[in-house]
């Protein structure tokens, strides 16, 4: 079995980012991330202050911005404030947004050039037209992480489990591109009979927010999975697949922590940065 792990990628993404942030220096540029948050609760704040270190590691200025009522009118406010804002090259969204405010009013007002997530309706659409503009950051991560370690997906049934905006639909879009033309199945909390179906498939990527959803009953043998969950069980982070019960049956598979995750936080800056030297060349 072949363990996918996050740090030689990792390592190479943050040399690579540190050389173009030194090259924007020169211009006189410092790329700026700023996440808009209400309310952060301690859970959200370690994620504020995790994405801030590898920021502030990179050479990216990084800022959190609170709006000042947790309405929609004050979240508008402020997103049209930072679209505005020429020193602001991205804006990330703490989500769940408060309770009013309508998720997709605010991703509509984001300029589509700051939004690093790639959640917007802009960047969204684009893969219907296989392009990767902005793609959103986990299921860029994913198959970044997959690829590096030459995972190729062309023809191979892929089944993918979750059908989220930011995971599960986006990476089915990725892998019906061209370019990597997999066979996409993906399936959801209403999906009968999963097993039937993950024993179908080549390579397994499972992003439900389950911990131990996958066991060894799920995964043919030789059989690559792709663990996108994060999950907090007694204080540890695992995945969505029980690791020591498919170990052995898997050709190939990413650990949690130390997998898709590291590379989610470092493709969100790389597009920081990508933003940041458009604004420049123009
Ligand atoms: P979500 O809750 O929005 O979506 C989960 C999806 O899984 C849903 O579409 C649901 O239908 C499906 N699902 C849930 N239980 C299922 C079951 N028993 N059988 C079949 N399908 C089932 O979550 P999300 O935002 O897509 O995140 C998914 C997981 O990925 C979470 O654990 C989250 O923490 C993790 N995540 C990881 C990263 C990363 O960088 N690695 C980034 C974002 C999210």
């Amino acid at each position: 079995m072949k363990l996918l792990e996050a740090r030689p990628l990792a390592q190479e993404m943050e040399s690579t980012l540190k050389e173009r942030v030194a090259q924007l220096a020169e211009l006189g540029r410092r790329p700026k991330l700023v996440a808009v948050a209400s309310k952060p609760d301690e859970a959200s704040q370690a994620y504020l202050s995790s994405q801030a270190k590898v920021a502030q590691r990179l050479g990216i200025e990084y800022k959190v911005v609170e709006p000042s009522h947790a309405d929609e009118r004050a979240y508008l406010g402020i997103i049209r404030e930072l679209n505005e804002d020429t020193s602001v090259n991205g804006v990330i969204l703490l989500t769940p947004l408060p309770s009013g405010v309508n998720e997709m009013n605010v991703l509509v007002a984001l300029s589509p050039q700051k939004d690093v997530e790639g959640i917007t309706p802009h960047n969204l659409g684009s893969l219907f037209y296989e392009r990767e503009i902005m793609a959103p950051c986990t299921a860029e991560a994913t198959l970044r992480l997959a690829e590096y370690y030459g995972v190729d997906f062309s023809g191979k049934n892929v089944v993918i489990i979750g059908r989220s905006v930011v995971v599960g639909k986006p990476l089915a879009l990725m892998l019906l591109k061209r370019s990597r033309s997999a066979t996409v199945t993906v399936c959801h909390t209403k999906t009968r009979d999963l097993t039937s179906i993950t024993k179908k498939a080549d390579i397994l990527i499972v992003a439900a927010g389950r911990p131990k959803l996958i066991g060894r009953e799920h995964v043919p043998k030789g059989c690559v999975v792709l663990d996108v969950g994060i999950n907090s069980v007694d204080g540890k982070l695992v995945g969505d697949v029980d690791f020591e019960a498919v170990k052995d049956v898997v050709s190939a598979i990413t650990p949690v922590p130390g997998g898709v995750g590291r590379i989610t936080t470092l493709v969100l800056m790389e597009h920081v940065v990508k933003t940041t030297e458009t604004v420049v060349s123009v």
